[in-house]
């Protein structure tokens, strides 16, 4: 029995690791999970599955939940989210929290060895370099939840590492995918938020379109498999059925496909190294679907791409600055304070202001997180 964590439960990765973990209640415990403002979502939650800890976001929504459930202990805020990640008798934590307020309990988790299913990409982008010293510090396997990520991972079962040449992210291009820079001027939040091929939380929905998302998964793929940018590609491929290849040195390419369902993933990294059936999965059936389709990015097309990788070239804070000028920036564009151009307009503003330092500890990563939200207010005012 694999003994879980959940952050970010009520979100759609946390609520398909539910799915799975209910399917698997023979393999997997739901020992403690977090939650933010949604307290439907999280009674829904408490009213199928027995954790021992909950953490909510504010203190008057913990005292009111421990009214109706006396047998589970509440805790709330960013302490609550760190007791969630290292409660004693959890030996997975799945992060699946929204943005980079997922760092301290990720590292607060590696410190005590247990393993990491890591969905929260904004943790590895803004402080990759640490996270990973700290896991293999402490012993602590990082298991990729992200479908691209998983993809590689997968495609490198079993094979000699070193003879990776080149890592192929591919990308759908997101809901605006066959505008122009020019038709991108008025476009809406409700048209942003459509998404061609995945359901997802708003944040990443948006990112997929500005296609930061690719940025910020390029990034996590450096931190992850340790590869150096120039051998890390992007490839669009839109209908979203290779979620990424691994081309090694006698030229050969390994692949992950299958239907777009983001649980795959995530019960892979439950399950790893084993496989489990999962119910209601669409099998891919290729015949079906008859073509698939590949094209080459356009870095002036996709600004924030070009972006993501200059500031994972250079490394140090500027990355931190990146992630949390997009984070505000998104936050804005979703309530309508900004348009949807001037997202990466914000992001390129911040990168161009920033005085660069490299190999930042913890404290100097959180100053110029919340350096950066600030900034980014201000020029909205
Ligand atoms: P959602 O917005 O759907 O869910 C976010 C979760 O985090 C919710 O449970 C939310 O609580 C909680 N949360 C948000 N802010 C805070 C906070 N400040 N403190 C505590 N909890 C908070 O996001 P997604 O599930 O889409 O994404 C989660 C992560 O996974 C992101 O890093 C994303 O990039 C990554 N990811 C997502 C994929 C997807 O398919 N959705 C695919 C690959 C990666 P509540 O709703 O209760 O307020
Ligand atoms: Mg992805």
């Amino acid at each position: 029995m694999k003994k879980i964590s959940l952050l970010g439960a009520t979100g759609s990765i946390g609520l398909q690791t539910i799915d799975i973990l209910e399917q698997h209640a023979d393999q997997f415990q739901l020992v403690a999970f977090s939650s933010g403002r949604n307290m439907e979502a999280t009674r829904n939650i408490l009213r199928k599955l027995t954790p021992q800890l909950v953490s909510v976001m504010t203190a008057d929504d913990a005292h009111a939940l421990q009214q109706e459930f006396p047998n589970v202990a509440f805790t709330y805020g960013n302490d609550g989210l760190v007791e969630v990640a290292t409660h004693p008798e959890t030996t997975v934590l799945v992060n699946a929290v929204l943005g980079s307020v997922g760092l301290a309990s990720t590292l607060a988790a590696i410190r005590m060895g247990k393993t990491i299913a890591i969905a929260n990409k904004e943790t590895l982008v803004t402080a990759g370099h640490l996270v990973m010293s700290e896991a293999k510090k402490y012993n602590a396997p990082i298991l990729p939840v992200d479908s691209e990520h998983s993809a590689l991972f997968q495609s490198m079962n079993g094979e000699n590492i070193k003879r990776i040449e080149r890592l192929i992210l591919t990308a759908s291009g997101g809901s605006f995918r066959d505008k122009t820079r020019a038709e991108l001027e008025g476009v809406t939040v409700k048209d942003a938020l459509n998404h061609p091929n995945w359901s997802m939380g708003a944040k990443i929905t948006i990112d997929s379109a500005t296609m930061m998302n690719k940025g910020l998964e390029v990034i996590e793929a450096h931190v992850l498999f340790d590869m150096p940018y120039d051998n890390i590609d992007v490839l669009l491929h839109r209908e979203s059925i290779i979620h990424s290849m691994v081309e090694y040195s006698d030229t050969s390419v390994m692949a992950q496909l299958g239907s777009p369902d983001m649980r795959v993933p995530i019960q892979y990294a439950l399950s790893y190294p084993d496989r489990l059936p999962i119910a209601n999965a669409q099998r891919l059936n290729l015949a079906q679907i008859g073509q698939l389709h590949f094209k080459e990015v356009d870095f002036d097309r996709y600004r924030a791409l070009k972006l993501a990788y200059d500031a994972g070239r250079a490394g140090g804070t500027v990355l931190t600055a990146m992630n949390a000028a997009n984070e505000a920036a998104v936050a804005l564009f979703l309530d309508e304070k900004i348009t949807f151009l001037q997202i990466e307009e914000c992001i390129e503003r911040v990168m161009d202001a920033h005085n660069n330092i490299l190999l930042p500890d913890l404290e100097t990563i959180l100053a110029v997180d919340s350096e950066t939200r600030k900034i980014v207010q201000s020029m909205v005012k």
